[in-house]
């Protein structure tokens, strides 16, 4: 009997196409079939009743039991439908890339041997008296310095004992934590209840960094996994490191923990497979690790909800992990967490209106909030470290502590411009100013990587008068070296610190105090724990205020908030804040510490200006390498949109208009209804002005994160 089924192909962003087939197929499953002279992976996505035109027949079967579960398969068809994707594109997330390179990163550190499988798993096979030897004391201490192990146990053994797939050797700087199964807090015993009471809803635990959210959903996580069901963590990118994934396994001896992120190289698809087939009880990842169809999921958790690494917005599907995550949880009917010190605006207002339930933790068990204050830095002319930021710095040091200052921007001058004219140097591929390097002596694009010499006069009026202007990293380390010269000075940002060993000496060298001042971009405001920083300089906190963008508030709360959190870990903190603009509501609530003070101001403003979660966004960008090509392709979309269920802002240049020699105009939808929207988009716009080619030119991000 000929059946037939819609395939979506991978690789092929097109939607399916119909396909017949002699042998019975389960949706779900991956098949090869031919599309032209070729031949191609696809997914049984449906069946469908029999054409009237020819069909060709589906070559071979991948999966005999189809790995995309009935679940999964209506997620992905949500989600095409949510991001404007077709659902082959989306079901290719749910798998490995094909091609994977490389080994893991390699880094200079100390290697320690854990335990990978459980307990059971492994106490359940015949072990010689030597492996029992090694694992009996990896189960008291769960950690062994790899050297250490080496002097008792033969390398063979080891070796064993890694083919068996029962140990795993980790490597990272400095000393693994130590297991140690906290007795939970009343609040934290609390927040736990309530949430395996109502595991229907979603829910939000809202507290400062070191608060203690982490044990709560590690609790939670136990509870689930002891009803033999799997959890997903998801962490930001640059919290996935080595030291998490001891401590996760460190908590949880009896389970199998895997990890799941686009830099594992070829261990990625033994990973997958490990998390596919059962074995994985729970799933420490980035992103991407929401696609990973486990079975049995009983707890989805998103770290630091807000993080941006959670939005794909680079390559296509631009898609949200976070709200995937919700949907994928509901679907499953896997309890959901969030977790945040500074959660999303949107978030915060659906927690206060009870879509999300709210659960808040107050203060850090160990450890006080530093003391915070602002320097208004209006009228202080050239001044880049006030007098009350040096005079506290100096008090730090001679108290032998540390002082962290953070510096929004790299290079020496933000900002190369002739006196005489006003002009302004730019990049010639990009729309951006160019930023002088002392050390390099050369003008640099930050987005393309351009570079020129210093210039001896302006290109258009001829005057000599070319000066430098702006405040960057090199330029405070600079000063700082000048203030302090017996004080060692370290600087962080991608221009100094550019591959993981660099980065890893030097957090070993602030941990080893031998380093007196750190100065530093982005980079060092997230994750970095280090006892003994009391001082945490912010030299200008206007950079980011003055983004063109919506969440320009919002990402200086959160930077600032996370940055403070550097302070005081291990001594008493102090924060000090240079700014212009003393009275932002932002700056404002952190000083007074009443974040809900921040938070109610800026949703009175989004819904003032009908932003997120008032109106939901969708950002259509057109990019081309002529400006006139782009400009009438996002005129003609605008056109054949007029009269969609939305408003339409633009088209506009965007922000940065010519970007690695692409110029974009775009257009802001703002939307009441977003999946009517969407669907309105889709049928509007062509396949080919919708972008379904790779090499299309047309963008459309639905829920951006930022509209810069
Ligand atoms: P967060 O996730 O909010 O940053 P963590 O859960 O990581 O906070 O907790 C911060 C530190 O405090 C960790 O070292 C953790 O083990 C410890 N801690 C948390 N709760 C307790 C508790 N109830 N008793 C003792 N230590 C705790
Ligand atoms: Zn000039
Ligand atoms: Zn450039």
């Amino acid at each position: 009997m000929i059946s037939y089924f819609f395939v979506a192909l991978s690789k092929y962003p097109i939607p399916p196409l119909i396909y017949s087939s002699s042998v019975p197929l389960k949706k779900g499953s991956r098949v090869i079939v031919p599309v032209r002279n070729a031949k191609r992976t696809g997914y049984v996505v449906g069946k469908a009743s029999a054409p009237t035109f020819k069909t060709r027949e589906i070559m071979e079967i991948i999966d005999k039991e189809p790995i995309i579960s009935e679940k999964m398969l209506l997620l992905a068809r949500e989600m095409a439908e949510k991001y404007a994707s077709p659902i082959g594109e989306i079901l290719d997330l749910f798998f490995p890339p094909s091609r994977l390179k490389g080994l893991k990163p390699k880094v200079k550190t100390n290697k320690y041997i854990t335990l990978k499988a459980s307990i059971s798993n492994i106490l359940s096979s015949h072990l010689g008296s030597r492996e029992s030897e090694l694992i009996e004391q990896l189960l008291e201490s769960n950690t062994i310095e790899y050297s250490t192990a080496l002097k008792k146990i033969p390398r063979s053994t080891i070796q064993s004992l890694l083919r068996k797939n029962f140990i795993e050797i980790v490597e990272f700087e400095g000393e693994p934590p130590s297991e140690k199964k906290v007795s939970l807090n009343e609040i934290q015993k609390k927040i736990v209840q309530e949430i395996l009471l109502t595991p229907q809803k979603p829910h939000l635990i809202y507290g400062v960094t070191g608060s203690g959210k982490t044990e709560v959903y590690f609790e939670i996580a136990d509870q689930v996994l002891k009803t033999g069901k799997k959890v997903l963590i998801l962490v930001p990118e640059i919290s996935l490191t080595p030291q998490l994934l001891i401590r996760t396994r460190a908590r949880f001896p009896q389970y199998n923990v895997g990890i799941y992120h686009s830099s594992l190289g070829t261990s990625r698809k033994i990973e997958w497979n490990n998390a596919i087939k059962g074995k994985t009880d729970i799933l420490l990842g980035t992103r991407s690790a929401i696609w990973v169809p486990i079975k049995d999921l009983g707890l989805i958790v998103v770290d630091e909800e807000q993080d941006e690494s959670y939005k794909q917005y680079a390559m296509r599907p631009y898609y949200n992990a976070v709200d995937v995550a919700q949907r994928r949880a509901e679907i499953e009917e896997a309890i959901f967490v969030l977790s945040s010190a500074t959660p999303r605006v949107e978030t915060y207002h659906l927690a206060h209106t009870e879509k999300i339930t709210l659960h808040e933790i107050h203060f850090r068990p160990f450890g006080k909030m530093p003391e915070i204050s602002v320097v208004d830095m209006r009228h202080r002319k050239g001044e880049i470290l006030s007098d009350e930021l040096v005079r506290e710095m100096d008090k730090t040091a001679r108290d032998g502590n540390q002082t962290f200052l953070f510096v929004p921007k790299k290079g020496f001058s933000t900002r190369v411009q002739c006196l005489d004219c006003g002009y302004i140097f730019t990049c010639p591929n990009c729309d951006v100013a160019l930023t002088y390097h002392k050390n390099l002596r050369m003008l640099k694009c930050h987005y393309c990587g351009h570079t020129e010499p210093f210039p001896d006069k302006c290109p258009i009026c001829g005057s000599k008068n070319v000066v430098r202007g702006g405040v960057g990293t090199e330029k405070v380390e600079y000063e700082v070296s000048k203030i302090f010269p017996g004080l060692r000075v370290k600087r962080i940002d991608r221009e100094e610190i550019n591959n993981v060993e660099s980065l890893e000496t030097v957090l070993k060298e602030i941990s080893q105090m031998k380093v007196d001042i750190v100065v530093g971009t982005k980079m060092i405001t997230k994750g970095l724990d280090f006892p003994r920083v009391a001082l945490v300089g912010v030299v200008d906190a206007d950079h980011t205020l003055a983004m063109p963008d919506f969440r320009a508030t919002e990402r200086t709360f959160q930077l600032i908030s996370q940055m403070s959190g550097r302070a005081g870990r291990g001594v008493l903190g102090h924060v000090i804040i240079q700014t212009r603009e003393p009275l932002n509501s932002a700056l404002r609530s952190i000083v007074s510490g009443n974040a809900d003070d921040f938070y109610r101001t800026e949703i009175e403003r989004r819904k003032k200006l009908d932003y997120p979660p008032f109106k939901e966004l969708i950002l259509i960008t057109s990019l081309g390498k002529a400006p006139d090509m782009a400009k009438k392709r996002i005129d003609t979309v605008k056109k054949k949109i007029e009269d969609g269920p939305f408003e339409i802002l633009g088209p506009v240049e965007s922000p940065i208009f010519k970007l690695m020699s692409v110029y974009r105009y775009q257009l802001l939808l703002k939307c009441d209804d977003l999946p009517k929207s969407v669907d309105f988009l889709v049928k509007r716009l062509t396949q080919n002005t919708l972008g379904f080619d790779p090499t299309s030119t047309l963008k459309i991000d639905v829920q951006p994160y930022s509209t810069f």
